[in-house]
């Protein structure tokens, strides 16, 4: 800013929508090309290209470059298993294995383009693993390890993959989970699939088939620790990666190697204002899009050092993310706000165990977070004094769109405005910007970290994002603007409450819940009424040492109505244990709906907790 004479971050946000290409092209001379690009940007909606003709691999960004300059002994990962283990690599480490594993998988045939399967819990061999296909051009699509191997069957045909990367077993609450015993149900039924290579973590027992299964020891063992990076062109596939699953069938969002980098890099750098010798944690797991961007990728281009850890966030006890903070000094932590309102449960006691000083900045990312949530976790996190970054993607996105930066003023609840270029905006059925109540969010102008398509269905791309409204990409979440242009999202749109005419956002009544002394989570789905439309149906969990009551029903019922108003009080309240979430922590309400309208419940692989949808039985 202080280079262009830029006063201000509004000034700068409108630099940055009158002209995106001067703001992406100043930002992607940080980073190496093997040879410039000869155009910024080439629009032919609702295709972009990005870094047109730049030669490029997010590799050499993320790793080679820094082994020739001061950072080589840096630490790039601080790793600490369950089970209390601690492992550091330096980016030298880390590239002397990515190497190892890149001729390793060359030498299986891997070459430009072919799919590899990563079916890998939080070990350091899950981002050497990314980056050795990377590096080599093949295109890397990781499977989450807490899915089942049927999901896991699914993504790899979809991906007709060649190889796949999984492990002996991992520690899950002090459990292994044996992920290769499980995978060797399905192995058969992959047809394209020809090599199956298994690190070695937990030590329990496996069968290795002769001629497919290899050790990931024995395949490294011996390879040089020097491997050409491929020279890709910037549009080149860098990953496939199916989505959250949280309102249907998964899509294999397809990104790339030039704007994916460019992206995530800006983002990383402006939104966390991360500087060389912080400490930041993204405690997400890699198997999904946030780990991928903030955990991997990011952080490597950036020359970070991250902390990265592999088990339960209270196991064995309530505060172990809380210990892993103070033990490492960590400056920058970036969580999601279904943990914030586990440990928000759990009492603030334990937090106070802990030396949380080192925090600078905060970070929320992956649904509404409750103001509730977020005054506790600014109060009991970040003594107060941590700015929270609120951040808006999907893993389409590939990297945060909405959100505030460090210099922003914020309001609990909001993700503030659109990043620099991007133009967001809040429109009604027609396609035109509405400023009372909520509408349908879509985004006007391409980003450099947008997915290029779905996978092996290029159609499904345009119909599903770009059909609705012409030129708009749709985002499938509802959203209100406030008048100082301030973004409040309020849910997905197949979620979105619509009782006697009014739409009701699901955030808001779940928030005006929570904010209820004794409510630790709470859920809210529509069920129909012949008179009203829909009346709202609401489960709640409560905290610890609270018990459940009719007057506690009345009193949540009178709270939402002094809150929002008499509309929103909801019609039903069932107290539960546990909410059927996906496996990245998201209320699945399309299964809860489904439930109290007697429905089948459909598709439920994604489900992290089957266990909550027979709770719900009961409840309903
Ligand atoms: P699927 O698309 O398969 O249903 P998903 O949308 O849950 O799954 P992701 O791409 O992981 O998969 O999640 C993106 C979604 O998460 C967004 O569309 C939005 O609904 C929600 N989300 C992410 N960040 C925020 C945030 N800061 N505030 C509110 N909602 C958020
Ligand atoms: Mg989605």
């Amino acid at each position: 800013m202080e280079r262009y004479g830029i006063k201000d971050y509004d000034e700068l946000l409108q630099r940055g929508r009158d002209d995106p290409e001067w703001f992406w092209d100043e930002l992607a001379r940080e980073l190496e090309w093997f040879q410039p690009y000869k155009k910024v940007l080439k629009w032919d909606p609702p295709h972009a290209e990005w870094f047109v003709e730049g030669k490029f691999n997010i590799v050499h960004n993320a790793l080679d470059r820094h082994v020739g300059s001061w950072r080589k002994n840096k630490v790039a990962y601080i790793w600490e298993g369950e089970l209390g283990q601690v492992k550091k690599l330096t980016y030298h480490d880390l590239y002397r294995k990515v190497n190892q594993m890149a001729n390793a998988l060359r030498g299986l045939g891997v070459g430009r383009g072919d799919r590899v399967a990563i079916y890998l819990p939080m070990i350091l061999e899950l981002p050497i693993a990314m980056l050795a296909c990377a590096k080599i051009g093949a295109v890397h699509s990781v499977v989450f390890s807490g899915f089942w191997a049927k999901a896991f069957r699914e993504r790899a045909n979809d991906a007709q993959v060649k190889v796949a990367i999984t492990v002996d077993g991992f520690y899950r609450r002090g459990k292994v989970i044996p992920l290769k015993e499980n995978v060797d149900q399905v192995l058969d039924d992959i047809p394209s699939l020809e090599k199956l290579i298994v690190v070695r973590h937990a030590e329990c027992p496996v069968e290795m088939k002769t001629g497919r299964d290899l050790w990931w020891d024995d395949v490294t063992q011996g390879q040089e620790t020097v491997s050409p990076t491929e020279v890709m062109d910037a549009e080149d596939p860098l990953f496939i990666l199916y989505t959250s699953g949280t309102t249907g069938k998964p899509k294999g969002v397809l990104h790339v190697h030039g704007g994916y980098a460019v992206g995530i890099y800006t983002t990383l750098k402006l939104v966390f204002d991360l500087k060389d010798e912080d400490i930041w944690w993204c405690a997400a797991d890699i198997g999904w899009i946030t780990g991928h961007s903030y955990i991997v990728y990011a952080p490597l281009l950036m020359g970070a050092t991250s902390v990265m850890y592999e088990g339960a966030p209270d196991y064995p006890e309530a505060d172990r993310l809380w210990q892993i903070i103070e033990e490492y000094g960590v400056n920058v932590f970036y969580t999601a706000p279904t943990t914030i309102r586990l440990f928000m449960k759990y009492g603030e006691k334990w937090p106070q165990k802990h030396d949380l000083t080192s925090l600078r900045i905060l970070g929320s990312v992956g649904e509404p977070i409750n103001p509730e949530a977020w005054i506790w976790y600014h109060k009991h996190i970040g003594n107060r004094q941590c700015p929270i970054m609120d951040t808006w993607w999907q893993t389409e996105t590939g990297m945060h769109l909405i959100t505030p930066l460090p210099i922003t003023s914020l309001k609990p609840g909001s993700t503030v405005k659109p990043f620099p270029t991007i133009q967001a905006d809040v429109v009604d059925d027609e396609g035109k910007s509405v400023r009372e109540g909520g509408g349908h969010l879509v985004i006007k102008t391409p980003w450099p970290a947008m997915f290029r398509t779905l996978y092996q269905d290029p159609e499904r791309y345009v119909d599903a994002y770009w059909s609705k409204f012409p030129r708009m990409y749709l985002s499938g979440d509802v959203a209100r603007v406030d008048e100082e242009g301030y973004f409040w999202i309020q849910g997905r749109e197949d979620d979105v409450l619509n009782v006697a005419g009014h739409r009701i956002s699901t955030a808001e009544v779940e928030s005006a819940l929570v904010s209820y002394d004794s409510v630790a989570e709470a859920a809210v789905v529509g069920k129909p009424d012949p008179v009203k439309g829909e009346e709202i149906c609401s489960f709640i969990i409560l905290k610890e040492d609270f018990k459940p009551s009719p007057r506690m029903k009345h009193h949540l019922r009178e709270h939402v109505r002094q809150e929002i108003g008499p509309v929103a009080s909801p019609a039903c309240v069932n107290f539960v244990k546990d909410l059927p979430k996906t496996r990245s922590g998201k209320i699945m309400r399309r299964v809860i709906k489904a439930k109290v309208k007697g429905d089948d419940v459909g598709d439920i692989s994604t489900l992290a907790n089957p266990e909550a949808v027979d709770e719900l039985d009961n409840a309903v």
